[in-house]
């Protein structure tokens, strides 16, 4: 339950929610794409002697992953309340997975 930051009254009221995807993943997908962590994936599995292909596919599923991970962090909610006592607005943000 929210309370009021103003009164810090837990009488509030949810006015509406916006969804935000933060784009700051762009620095990820340029320095770890999963494309250049399959290349690292079958670099690595040609100093361990294993099959390049099922390197690169760990490497991606890895970068994947990872990837989903990273995006999943970055969907910001803002919750958007009013108190019911102060009658002050304020917001509540807070990142959220899908
Ligand atoms: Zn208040």
């Amino acid at each position: 339950m929210q309370q009021c930051p103003y009164c810090h009254s837990p009488h509030v009221q949810l006015l509406r929610r916006s969804q935000q995807s933060q784009p700051k993943t762009h620095l990820t997908f340029s320095t770890c794409s999963p494309m250049s962590l399959a290349t690292v994936g079958m670099q690595l599995s040609k100093k361990f002697k294993i099959n390049p292909l099922l390197g690169g596919l760990i490497g991606l599923v890895a970068g994947g992953m990872f990837l989903l991970y990273i995006q999943q962090q970055d969907n910001l909610i803002t919750l958007h309340y009013q108190c019911e006592q102060c009658q002050e607005h304020f917001d509540i943000q807070h990142a959220e997975s899908i």
